[in-house]
């Protein structure tokens, strides 16, 4: 019997093992210069936007934390000798801050919106993952924190970072980043480019909230506007656009849908985002369950 067990542990062990550990162990990042010393890193978690140059390196998000030594070695062989002087979190999502304590204990300083730091100190539910984030360490959380914007001049760019529309958007601490002279802007999570975008309703997050932020971030930009989305490939404004326009035209089915006194389930049934699922829907959230997500918020 014990043979058996051993056997049967080892057999699930190779049936499951090795896709999970596949997963688990996809730490690789891939660097792309956009132009003039700012590059876009990607791979596993939120985009990482990153400034190179005479007064060392500004990083925009830093990934989850097995991914820190990899990042590094990504800066390092980008710009030789480099320091991160600067980490800007654009929200607490741990797909965007899970470097933070690895990055600090080298030197670098944290950056980001008050509520950002809050919500990492406190940690707190998601309930649409069914998860509980438990509290930082105490060295992860940003030692440096605003409350509506503050610049940064580095590396012959200046660094506008402000949090846009009204505050509740992807969640209640997003900061966007724009990049002048070079005109590239970091969206943080406001923008899922490719896919419907998860929202965070537990932490402050409003999917009406996303349509003003997003409106104000394109009130800033032009067509020449290279834009590093939060999660999914490069963009620009047209595509930006056409994303700010599906979430109202879902918000908008959602909430008369609403009016005519139509339970969550009922919404569901009527398919609100039809017409966008074949562009949107082939995401980590199906269009079902990202119904089910935003009704409560409208
Ligand atoms: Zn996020």
């Amino acid at each position: 019997m014990k043979k058996f067990m051993i056997f049967a542990t080892a057999l699930g062990s190779l049936l499951i093992t090795p896709p999970l550990l596949a997963q688990e162990q996809d730490n690789k990042v891939r660097a792309k210069e956009i132009k003039d010393g700012i590059y876009v890193i990607q791979g596993r978690g939120g985009n990482i936007g990153l400034s190179v140059g005479d007064d060392g390196a500004f990083m925009i998000d830093d990934k989850f934390a097995p991914m820190a030594d990899n990042i590094k070695a990504k800066v390092a062989e980008i710009s030789p000798g480099t320091s991160i002087e600067f980490v800007l979190n654009t929200h607490w999502h741990r797909d965007h801050t899970g470097g933070n304590e690895s990055f600090h204990s080298d030197g670098s300083v944290i950056v980001s919106h008050e509520n950002v730091r809050k919500r990492l100190e406190s940690g707190g539910a998601i309930n649409f993952f069914n998860a509980e984030v438990p509290p930082a360490n105490p060295g992860a959380l940003p030692m440096i924190t605003f409350t509506k914007n503050m610049s940064f001049h580095m590396n012959g760019q200046q660094l506008d970072i402000m949090m846009v529309g009204s505050g509740h958007a992807h969640t209640d601490g997003d900061s966007v980043v724009f990049f002048s002279p070079a005109n590239i802007v970091h969206t943080g999570d406001l923008y899922f480019n490719g896919f419907y975008p998860f929202i965070d309703p537990d932490n402050g997050g409003s999917v009406t909230g996303v349509v003003e932020a997003v409106d104000e971030i394109l009130s800033k930009i032009d067509d020449d506007t290279i834009v590093i989305p939060g999660h999914g490939p490069l963009s620009n404004k047209s595509e930006l656009t056409a994303y700010r326009d599906m979430l109202s035209i879902v918000a908008e089915n959602i909430s008369s849908l609403k009016a005519e006194g139509k339970s969550v389930d009922e919404i569901i049934a009527t398919k609100p985002t039809a017409d966008f699922d074949e562009a949107w829907g082939g995401g980590f959230i199906k269009p079902d369950s990202w119904v089910k997500l935003v009704t409560p918020m409208l």
